[in-house]
């Protein structure tokens, strides 16, 4: 059983004196780019010390994904070129990215946070993790490698796909722990038999599953299935990335580590701060980072507050699971997409009109994007080859922007239905299960 850190046990009242003196800190670090100048100019905080008290929080504007592709590469750049050490980007509604730049001691503090979320969940560094998701712009990979390497575990820097080989991985080296989209984890336990392997011979004890949202019930499966525990892990690049809020041992809602964020829960369609408990959209504000600051970055994730203290004596307040996003982007295999950026590529390519569909589903355990196009009339009488061509560029493009592979099918004109007002152009046929209360696994 892991015992929480000091900071984890404060009192609200100590954390909440934290929160202003780092807040005010984080404000004055703002005010240091050009993007916040422009921003907070007649808000009435000209510097940190204008907070008086947390609620003075909610004298700052909103910050929001197109803040960032505004800002577009270093308008929010709080620190000169030569402190910078990493950078991530994760997908904006266009071509342009959001990018988060990073000094040393942000790494360092990132990896403290997921260090911790990591020992929460009972982990040491006797155990064996093997980091099933990808490596690079994307923040999955990278961030929980250096945090499980801090708590010491013996970390396979597997990266995301090639399931004969996690699992040979996972058998070979003894693998405890698992990190990896829960729609992956439930893939890999449907190839077991087909690649010959026998969940006896495996030590999976964890997994810490994130990225895109799940039910009570798929971790019921999936701890089924495995035999495991598995804990939510939430995050994403704006705020660092994994380890902004994490499952402790009792599994029943994330603690959100109230020493690096400020969480809000606000109505998404008015901006007015709710109640804590209601249901709404999650806006925090990241207190430590130097090197790009965002005040109340208004997420788009939809959950909500649990206040009442957890048997593990953490006293930093848990979010539910994540129930859905308030904006249009669909998260296919834990990778974000827009629908903006699929139009993007389509409507750039000579030969396709500018009807288009996008259909998501379920193949097997793991997600599927279909994106369906009508052919210019001229076009659809080509040579098969000049369509197959056509066809393979289109997916290349797309891959090229959203960093995956869709399927292109290429349809006659008008096969698409003409739509009557707004334009249905996105259609989810993934299953959304009943859902059970946090915690509720047999
Ligand atoms: P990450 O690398 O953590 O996926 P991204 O910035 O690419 O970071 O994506 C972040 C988004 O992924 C979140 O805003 C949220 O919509 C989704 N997400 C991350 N973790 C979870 C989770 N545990 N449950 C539901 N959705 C999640
Ligand atoms: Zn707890």
């Amino acid at each position: 059983m892991s015992t929480p850190s000091p900071v984890e046990t404060l009192s609200r009242h100590e954390l909440a004196d934290l929160q202003l003196t780092k807040l005010r800190q984080a404000v004055d670090r703002a005010l240091s780019t050009s993007h916040y100048q422009a921003k907070l100019a007649g808000c009435g905080i000209a510097c940190g010390e204008d907070l008086k008290t947390l609620a003075d929080l909610r004298k700052l504007p909103f910050t929001v994904k197109d803040d960032l592709r505004q800002a577009f590469p270093d308008g929010l750049k709080a620190v000169p070129q030569s402190e910078v050490v990493r950078m991530h980007a994760s997908s904006g509604t266009t071509g342009i990215p959001t990018v988060i730049y990073y000094t040393r001691a942000d790494i360092d503090r990132w990896t403290e946070l997921g260090a911790r979320s990591a020992a929460a969940t009972g982990c040491t560094s006797a155990d064996v993790f093997q980091n099933m998701m990808s490596y690079g712009l994307f923040t999955g990979g990278l961030g929980l490698h250096y945090a499980a390497e801090r708590l010491g575990m013996m970390v396979i820097p597997a990266g995301g796909g090639n399931t004969q080989r996690q699992l040979k991985l996972m058998k070979d080296f003894g693998t405890t722990v698992v990190h990896a989209t829960p729609s992956y984890l439930l893939h890999v336990y449907d190839q077991l038999a087909e690649f010959g392997v026998d969940r006896k011979d495996l030590k999976l004890q964890r997994a810490f599953v994130g990225a895109e949202p799940h039910t009570e019930d798929i971790r019921c499966r999936l701890e089924a299935l495995w035999g495991i525990q598995v804990f939510n892990s939430y995050g994403l690049s704006e705020m660092n990335g994994p380890g902004v809020a994490f499952e402790c041992v009792h599994r029943a809602g994330m603690h959100l580590w109230e020493d690096a964020y400020l969480m809000e829960i606000i109505d998404p369609d008015t901006g007015e701060v709710l109640p804590e408990g209601a249901e709404g959209e999650l806006v925090l504000t990241i207190l430590d980072r130097q090197a790009t600051p965002l005040l109340r970055y208004r997420t788009r994730d939809l959950t909500s507050i649990i206040a009442e203290p957890c048997a593990c004596g953490r006293t930093h307040r848990r979010i539910r699971r994540i129930k859905g996003r308030s904006d249009d982007m669909l998260i296919i295999n834990g990778v974000n997409v827009f629908p903006s950026q699929i139009e993007e590529v389509v409507m750039k390519t000579a030969g396709v009109g500018s009807n288009y569909q996008i259909l998501v589903k379920k193949d097997g355990a793991l997600d599927s994007l279909i994106v369906r196009l009508e052919l210019d009339a001229p076009h659809f009488s080509d040579d098969m080859r000049d369509l197959e061509a056509l066809r393979s560029r289109i997916a290349g493009n797309l891959m090229t922007s959203i960093s995956l592979k869709p399927k292109v099918e290429l349809h006659e004109p008008g096969f698409l239905p003409v739509s009557e007002g707004k334009a249905v152009r996105v259609i989810d046929e993934r299953p959304t299960l009943p859902e059970g209360p946090e915690g509720s696994c047999p």
